[in-house]
């Protein structure tokens, strides 16, 4: 299903944390020959370079220090041929793994906070879709980064059932998590996204929204391979 260079669109992805947006992303990337970059995983860097140097602890940030740091933080994505996907890249290291453990994920949304963060990721996002051909997910990708975008896909799906997947995900690679902490962390994430000042998570008007909670991966895969198909026709 590749497109000709001239069909070829921005896929915006956005909704609340753990919903699998970065599954269908990565599908329908693949789907379509284009390229998938994962928003959060931007954000997750900057947050593992703030624990790395004591900057983030107790789920608090030292907003000043961090600000002052970030001409010396450095992300980028690389493909990885034995896995077939981009991983992140902090300073040159390799962070892929560790940037999806917990205490990243504690301390993730409040870094996402900080303006002067968001506009150096905005800018790095906007660079990486200026050829289009792109799928990106994240909090505001419809609404801020491409907010022309052609099409926008606002995801979502019970609290719990993203808990589960999660808690899931975590247990299959042997780490030691409790239900109830990550369904704490969803929840909050969520909280903390959508009151935020700058750039909350709030579903774009234009897109259309997915929900979930009961409905399988291929079911989701035809759906959006559906919308795209629409969009690129009309
Ligand atoms: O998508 P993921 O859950 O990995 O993102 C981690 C965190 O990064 C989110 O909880 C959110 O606080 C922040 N984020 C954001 N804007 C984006 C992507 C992620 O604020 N575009």
């Amino acid at each position: 299903m590749e497109q000709p260079n001239q069909a070829k669109i921005i896929i915006a992805i956005d909704g609340h944390s753990s919903c699998g947006k970065s599954t269908v992303a990565k599908e329908i990337a693949k789907k379509l020959n284009y390229i998938y970059i994962d928003s959060g995983a931007m954000y997750r860097a900057v947050t593992l370079f703030a624990l790395r140097n004591k900057i983030a602890k107790n789920e608090q940030v030292d907003v000043k220090a961090l600000v002052a740091c970030l001409d010396d933080i450095t992300i980028e994505f690389r493909f990885n041929p034995v896995t077939s996907r981009n991983e992140t890249y902090l300073n040159g290291d390799n962070v892929e793994e560790e940037i999806r453990q917990l205490p990243v994920s504690q301390h993730v949304s409040p870094v996402a906070t900080i303006s002067e963060v968001r506009e150096r990721m905005v800018a790095l996002q906007q660079e990486m879709g200026k050829n289009k051909g792109i799928v990106m997910d994240g909090r505001d990708i419809g609404t801020v980064v491409f907010p022309q975008a052609e099409l926008k896909i606002f995801m979502t799906a019970r609290p719990e059932v993203r808990a589960q997947r999660r808690y899931d995900e975590l247990t299959a690679k042997g780490q030691q998590v409790s239900f109830e902490e990550i369904l704490a962390n969803v929840v909050e994430r969520d909280r903390i996204d959508s009151s935020r000042e700058v750039s909350p998570l709030k579903q774009a008007d234009d897109a259309l929204i997915l929900d979930n909670s009961d409905i399988n991966r291929e079911e989701q895969l035809d759906w959006v391979l559906q919308q795209v198909q629409q969009t690129t026709n009309a």
